[in-house]
């Protein structure tokens, strides 16, 4: 038999009192930003809070719970760790949730946000969908029209998909083996200040960054070098968007840091996730930031999907409870291994069949080599005609880089991903005869 539950806590007292801030955050948000409020039924959810068991509860849309067909649900680790939802666990991993999160995961993600980070202040957290769903609700409320946007060159594939639909003004900076170049986002600051012509509207300020293991070059930006565009943004009054799905994969001696830790300025949106660490099926990403915007992300959750999905929370939660910080710690060590590895086999594998074909970078973090093949100009044949039926697949270059005024993109450069390639597969020419692909050959 199921329990009611006491209505969820819902923060609108403290969204409502988001003018501590210094900063006016409603100038980096277009009209949607600008207008989004919270889903009035959820406000209203809150009023009752605190009204006593046994009321009547007229006022809830909620499902009741005697229909739900689950009598419990018992999920099993590979770590011999096992759990069984029932009774009021079962209750929430079933009925409607919190648009941040389920509460007591929504609590553990922050505490694991400010163990690994230490923001500079206290920085909200709130539950999201994946990382996907954390740069596409944060692009909405801010990107328009003419608007400038701040991109590596080249980026993150999806990223330039979410963009696309607000044709905003590009700005492309180019990256060498430490990630983008300050000099270079510099540069293209004073240029957009320039093509704005002052227009404060318009003006530059977003920037979108991979920072650890950047999907597709695999750069990490130093620490030194974090700094300095943290101070750049600073000065130019930039907010950065930093999606940072590979910062536990991270294969240097010390650990990396995110501008989240740098941020005393209340500039930085910081989306992460478990899904490259425990498993992107169950859709759990956390994004952190200054309050005024990430309650703009819940409110948009609220009438969006509503919430992330209750049992994905709840069984994330529960495994989390199990492992402690120690378990997770041990996760990620596993998960750093089984990808360094394989990094270290594709480099060693690169460095025996393609060396003098192709330029790449070693990544330092994340799943990606970035290569650019040498005297070819154009391998989208190479890579969709020959080696695709041949049973190799590479994504080609040009997908990674935004779209650019009067000039193609560079079309002689593949992401290599090894994080889904077994190590026999990497290199197969211990088990069968190596592939039959010449990479010099004339298209
Ligand atoms: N951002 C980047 C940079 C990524 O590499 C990925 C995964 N390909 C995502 C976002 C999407 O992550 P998720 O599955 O958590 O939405």
């Amino acid at each position: 038999m199921f329990h009611r539950s006491p209505p969820q806590r819902f923060h609108s007292e403290k969204m409502e009192n988001s003018t501590g801030y210094s900063m006016d955050y409603s100038k980096y948000m277009n009209e949607v930003g600008k207008s989004r409020h919270p889903a009035v039924l959820r406000v209203m959810e809150s009023m009752y809070i605190g009204i006593p068991e046994g009321c009547v509860e007229f006022a809830a849309g909620k499902v009741d719970p005697e229909i739900f067909p689950f009598e419990s649900i018992s999920v099993k680790l590979k770590d011999g760790n096992s759990f069984c939802l029932e009774g009021n666990d079962l209750m929430n991993a079933v009925q409607y949730q919190n648009s941040a999160g389920y509460p007591p995961l929504r609590k553990q993600l922050k505490e694991m946000v400010r163990h690994f980070h230490k923001p500079p202040y206290d920085a909200e957290t709130i539950l999201i969908s994946g990382h996907q769903d954390g740069v596409c609700k944060t692009l909405e409320m801010m990107l328009e029209k003419g608007k400038s946007v701040f991109v590596a060159d080249p980026t993150y594939a999806s990223g330039i998909e979410m963009m696309r639909p607000y044709q905003p003004a590009y700005y492309t900076i180019r990256e060498d083996a430490d990630g983008i170049i300050p000099e270079l986002l510099i540069e293209a600051l004073e240029r957009s200040k320039k093509d704005c012509g002052g227009d404060p509207k318009k003006m530059g300020n977003l920037l979108y960054i991979v920072p650890n293991g950047s999907n597709p070059s695999g750069t990490v930006i130093p620490t030194k070098r974090k700094k300095e565009i943290y101070k750049i943004a600073c000065d130019y009054d930039l907010l950065i968007l930093e999606d940072d799905p590979y910062f536990f994969h991270n294969y240097q001696e010390e650990d990396s840091i995110s501008f989240l830790s740098l941020d005393t300025e209340r500039r930085v949106i910081r989306i992460e996730g478990l899904s490259k660490l425990m498993t992107p099926g169950f859709r759990i990403g956390m994004a952190t930031g200054p309050l005024p915007i990430i309650e703009k992300m819940e409110w948009h959750m609220q009438v969006s999907v509503g919430h992330l999905s209750s049992i994905s929370m709840m069984v994330i939660h529960k495994t989390l409870e199990k492992w402690g910080l120690e378990g997770f710690n041990k996760q990620v060590a596993y998960v750093r291994e089984v990808y360094r590895k394989r990094r270290d086999l594709a480099l060693a594998s690169a460095e025996k069949y393609l060396k003098g074909l192709v330029k790449y970078n070693i990544p330092r973090a994340g799943m990606f080599i970035w290569m650019e093949v040498i005297g070819v100009e154009d391998i989208l044949d190479m890579v969709l005609k020959r080696a695709a039926p041949k049973g190799v697949m590479v994504v080609p270059g040009l997908t990674f880089f935004v779209p650019r005024e009067g000039q193609d993109p560079p079309k002689n450069c593949f992401r290599l991903s090894y994080s889904y390639v077994k190590m026999e597969d990497i290199d197969r020419s211990h088990s069968s005869p190596p592939l039959d692909i010449d990479i010099q050959e004339p298209m």
